[in-house]
């Protein structure tokens, strides 16, 4: 269960309800894990890291948690002695922009124009009446200095390591970090291993966009392609089409609902998500899911997205 408790802290950690330095990361300890080829992914709390190490340094996909920086930089110690050379950010959620500060002063952040953007404004997380939180802005020195309107290559460590953007997913500033020598992507948020998906509404996120991005990025990866989830398991492009399956399977139950009249509480009261009530957690229950697949399809305000 400790994982949804995480997941419910990285909205806390980044709003005004609380803050990261109310949190107890005392206990919490890395685990680094060789995923393949140059490529290891570091697990504390929040979201996973991806490192890519070799001949010209480190760069780093997402840091958690400011309190866990320093953890996070002795695990890369014990992988490497080189320099770190850039981080990345996936995107804007507290729990995976939290080392900024502490890494930036080592090298440069890049990330997606939203992700600085939402960073820099704080703002509405969430999509949901019971699901909406409010984040402060960061400050200065954590801000992505280097960023990009839509994919950028580092050619670093004998790769060409590709930061692709998916417009509209988990938020509006996603980005999906693909490795092709390591033969290795990390997926950000786009892709998680907890049950239902947190998609955030309110930062610019759609289900639709979510199911494109996914497909769009599937056609593009080798069919052996090790895959780091925001959160959860080392998984592979199987477990990713199961995700756009079930994406689109209860898109389209509640889109028929919703063309037959039906109001959010009949939906709910009905249990239209009974065959996928397995993915329920604490985080998304299946209620909650419903409602973020109704807000998605009927654009309800704080939903930015307007489709097509
Ligand atoms: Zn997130």
């Amino acid at each position: 269960m400790q994982k949804f408790a995480i997941l419910l802290s990285m909205l806390l950690a980044g709003s005004s309800l609380s803050s990261a330095q109310d949190q107890d990361f005392s206990k919490v300890q890395i685990k680094v894990t060789k995923v393949a080829g140059n490529v290891f992914m570091l697990e504390g709390e929040g979201g996973n890291i991806a490192v890519s190490v070799g001949e010209d340094g480190i760069v780093v996909v997402d840091d958690q948690y400011a309190p866990l920086a320093d953890r996070i930089q002795a695990a890369l110690k014990d992988i490497s002695d080189k320099p770190i050379r850039f981080i990345i950010n996936t995107h804007y959620h507290a729990d995976h922009v939290g080392g900024n500060e502490y890494f930036q002063k080592q090298a440069p952040i890049i990330a997606h124009d939203n992700v600085r953007k939402r960073l820099e404004e704080g703002g509405t997380v969430g999509n949901l009446s019971s699901l909406k939180f409010e984040t402060k802005p960061m400050a200065k020195p954590g801000l992505p200095i280097l960023t990009f309107g839509q994919d950028v290559t580092i050619h670093l460590n004998g790769e060409d390591i590709h930061v692709l953007h998916i417009p509209h997913g988990h938020t509006d500033g996603d980005s999906i970090i693909f490795f092709p020598k390591s033969n290795v992507v990390h997926m950000g948020d786009d892709f998680l291993r907890i049950g239902f998906p947190f998609i955030d509404l309110a930062s610019g996120g759609s289900v639709r966009g979510l199911i494109a991005g996914l497909e769009e990025i599937v056609l593009k990866l080798p069919p052996d392609v090790k895959v780091i989830p925001g959160h959860g398991v080392i998984s592979n492009l199987n477990d990713v089409r199961a995700c756009v399956k079930m994406l689109k399977e209860t898109l389209s139950v509640v889109e028929q609902g919703v063309k037959r009249g039906k109001s959010l509480e009949q939906l709910k009261q009905e249990k239209v998500l009974e065959a996928w009530k397995q993915l329920s957690n604490d985080f998304i229950s299946t209620d909650a899911f419903i409602e973020t697949l109704y807000n998605d399809l009927i654009g309800k305000p704080g939903t930015f997205i307007k489709h097509n």
